[in-house]
């Protein structure tokens, strides 16, 4: 079996460490869980103990209502608890609110699990910290050099653009709509901002942590239809099911180049880092061994050949 140094393996319920007995972000219950962040390829319901941020806690709750029967610890960035003899820290990923890279410590050994990360600046979730780190584990989502993503502020602003039309913007509901309504209410304040009801539980997480997203009402239809200037977010479903909608101009915001829906535009907003990011990252991590999952690490492996070990842990 593959794993990071004899410490944390890589099974197919997720990464599993010995030393502590816990799993990390597992695919389905366990014992007990360290959950890094509120995605769902990420946080599964119903492990016997999940040791969280307080919003992932909130948001998971929100997500899974009744049927999540966990006991959950909740987890202050910066404060270092013992799972056994392993000191597992977690420290501000910038993915989304609450998200989380996981440290752990065992035998003058240091080990960094970054789950989902970004390094570009955002106001609605908490700013990266990057700590150094013997092993780092890392995501690979954009790891090829075409991924360098643009400025979000710019991308945004090209709504303004749009005059005639009202605006179907399909997100992701959790961590990109709450950065979205955000970035619209700030570079597109002309518009009125429409939110899908299965977003509203998950803004409502965001303004109850103290994170504001500035002016933004649930949708409804005579709202939205009153006025040209109006701007309907909705998760990527919704979107799919308006496709054929003429009258309204519609964009899907993704880091990816291409949309899988049929939309006129794409609003490049990613919530990972690209290219460069994911190389600066290793630079002030400094690790001995990188290990990839989540993604394609092989470019990286290719582009650190000969300075640092890479190793594809999903390959
Ligand atoms: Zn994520
Ligand atoms: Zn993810």
């Amino acid at each position: 079996m593959k794993s990071v140094n004899n410490f944390l393996s890589f099974t197919s319920t997720g990464l599993y460490c010995q030393a502590g007995d816990f799993y990390i972000d597992p695919k389905r219950p366990v014992h007990k869980a360290l959950v890094s962040h509120a995605h769902s390829d990420h946080a599964t319901p119903n492990s016997g103990n999940i040791y969280a941020t307080g919003p992932t806690k909130q948001f998971m709750k929100r997500r899974f209502r009744n049927s999540i029967r966990s006991r959950f610890h909740e987890v202050a960035y910066r404060e270092t608890f013992y799972l056994d003899e392993v000191a597992v820290t977690f420290f501000p990923a910038g993915h989304m609110l609450g998200s989380a890279m996981i440290r752990m410590e065992y035998q003058n050994e240091s080990y960094l699990y970054t789950g989902d990360f970004k390094l570009q600046p955002d106001d609605s979730c908490e700013t990266i910290e990057i700590v150094e780190s013997d092993f780092l584990v890392t995501e690979t989502t954009f790891a090829h050099p075409q991924y360098i993503h643009p400025d979000p502020e710019n991308e945004i602003r090209k709504l303004n653009e749009v005059q005639t039309q009202n605006i179907l913007l399909g997100s992701y509901s959790v961590g990109k709509a709450q950065r979205v309504t955000q970035l619209l209410s700030k570079h597109c304040s002309e518009k009125k901002i429409f939110v899908h009801r299965e977003m509203v539980k998950f803004h409502e997480v965001y303004e109850e942590s103290g994170v504001h997203l500035g002016n933004w009402e649930p949708y409804t239809k005579q709202g939205f239809k009153k006025e040209t200037g109006s701007i309907y977010i909705l998760p990527p479903n919704w979107l799919h099911r308006h496709s054929a909608q003429h009258e309204y101009f519609k964009v899907f915001a993704t880091g990816w180049k291409q949309s899988y829906i049929k939309c006129d535009s794409i609003l490049h907003i990613s919530d990972h880092a690209d290219w460069n990011d994911l190389l600066k990252m290793i630079e002030l991590i400094k690790p001995k061994t990188v290990f990839t999952l989540h993604g394609d690490g092989v470019h990286l492996k290719q582009f650190l050949e000969g300075k640092i070990n890479v190793q594809l842990l999903n390959e």
